[in-house]
C-alpha cells in the first residue's frame, strides 16, 4: 500500500447550541493514502459534510488533528495554509449554487490562477482553461458560456474542472451526485474515477447513497451522529458488514435480481434519531440498535480490527455476526 497521504486524529466540531454543544463531528479518526479513494457515508446530518469541511479548514476545529503529507493542517499559518489549500481542493454537492451566475466559464475556472497568480499571459490561460474542459468532456467551445446555458451534469463537470485547476492531490468530493438526476449520476462517478486514475489523485467521496460509493470507494467509512462506527475495504464492508447501523443501510439498497430481492429482509431502523447536542454517554446508536443491551447505554464502544483493515465500534459486532 502506498504512503499515507491524510491522517485525520480525533477530529472535533461543536457548534454552539443555545447552552450545548452540537457535536457535529465527535472524534473522528482514519487515514487516507496516496492515490487512494475513501467512501464517507451515513444519513443526512451524521455529521459527515461538516468534517469535510473541518478537515480543509473552511470550518475551523475544536480539536484534533489533520496531518497532511506529515504537515499539520490546523496548526499552519495563512502563507502555508495558502500553499496547502492549492493541494487540496473541494467539489461541493450543489452545481448550480456553487458556480457564480455572472462569471463566464473561464473566469470560473481560471479563478485559482488569479489567486495563485498562474499563467499571467491569456493565451497560457486560455490553453489551461481548454485543458481542462477537456479533461471533463466539455470542449473549447463552451469557455465563454455562462452556467445558466448548462445541464446539471454539466455544470458538475465545471466544478471539477475547477477543483482541477491547481493539480491537487487531494480532493473531497461533498455529496457531488446527489443534487443530479439518476441517469447522470454514473457519468460523473466515472468521470471522477477516470481523472483519480490518470492523474492518482487521491479522493474523500462523502455520500449517502451507498451504492455509487460501492463502485467508486477502495475504503468505506461508515458514520453516524458525528462518530465512526465501521472502516473497512469497500467489498469487505458490502459483503461482511459487522456494525448493525451498516447492516440496515445496505439492507435499504435494492438488488437488480427480483428473487434475491424478494427474499432479502430489510432491516428497518427502529426509533429517532437523537439529537446531535449534548450527546450522552455510550454507544451514539443505541436507541435504533435491536442488539443494544445495558453496557451499550453506558460505555462508547472503540474502533476494533475484527477482520483484517475491518474496524467496527460496536460492543457486540463479533459476537453477533463473526461466529
Ligand atoms: Fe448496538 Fe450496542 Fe453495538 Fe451500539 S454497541 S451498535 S447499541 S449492539
Amino acid at each position: 500500500m502506498k504512503d499515507v497521504l491524510i491522517q485525520v486524529e480525533d477530529l472535533k466540531k461543536y457548534f454552539r447550541v443555545g447552552k450545548g454543544n452540537l457535536k457535529a463531528v465527535d472524534g473522528l479518526s482514519f487515514s487516507i493514502h496516496q492515490g487512494e479513494t475513501v467512501g464517507l457515508v451515513g444519513e443526512s446530518g451524521c455529521g459527515k459534510s461538516t468534517a469535510g469541511r473541518t478537515m480543509l479548514r473552511l470550518y475551523e476545529p475544536t480539536g484534533g488533528r489533520v496531518l497532511f503529507k506529515g504537515t499539520d493542517v490546523f496548526s499552519a499559518g495563512s502563507r502555508e495554509m495558502h500553499e496547502l489549500r492549492k493541494k487540496m481542493q473541494m467539489i461541493f454537492q450543489d452545481p448550480y449554487a456553487s458556480l457564480n451566475p455572472r462569471m463566464t466559464v473561464t473566469d470560473i475556472i481560471s479563478e485559482p490562477f488569479s489567486i495563485y497568480g498562474l499563467y499571467p499571459h491569456r493565451a497560457e490561460r486560455e490553453q489551461k482553461v481548454a485543458d481542462l474542459l477537456r479533461l471533463v468532456g466539455l470542449s473549447e467551445e463552451h469557455a465563454n458560456r455562462f452556467p445558466h446555458e448548462f445541464s446539471g451534469g454539466q455544470r458538475q463537470r465545471i466544478g471539477v474542472a475547477r477543483a482541477m485547476a491547481l493539480e491537487p492531490d487531494f480532493i473531497i468530493c461533498d455529496e457531488p451526485i446527489s443534487a443530479l438526476d439518476v441517469s447522470i449520476q454514473a457519468q460523473i462517478v466515472n468521470l471522477l474515477k477516470e481523472i483519480q486514475r490518470e492523474r492518482d489523485i487521491t479522493l474523500l467521496f462523502i455520500a449517502h447513497d451507498l451504492s455509487m460509493v460501492r463502485y467508486i470507494s477502495d475504503r468505506v467509512c461508515v458514520m453516524y451522529l458525528g462518530k465512526m462506527m465501521e472502516v473497512a475495504p469497500s467489498e469487505d464492508l458490502y459483503h461482511t458488514p459487522l456494525h448493525p447501523y451498516t447492516r440496515a443501510l445496505l439492507s435499504a439498497i435494492p438488488v437488480p435480481d427480483p428473487v434475491v430481492q424478494h427474499e432479502r429482509r430489510r432491516i428497518k431502523l427502529e426509533g429517532d434519531v437523537p439529537s446531535p447536542i449534548d450527546p450522552k454517554e455510550g454507544c451514539r446508536f443505541v436507541d435504533r440498535c435491536s442488539y443494544a443491551e445495558p453496557r451499550c447505554r453506558e460505555i462508547t464502544p472503540e474502533q476494533r480490527e475484527l477482520r483484517p483493515n475491518h474496524w467496527v465500534a460496536c460492543h457486540r459486532a463479533d459476537e453477533l455476526f463473526l461466529k
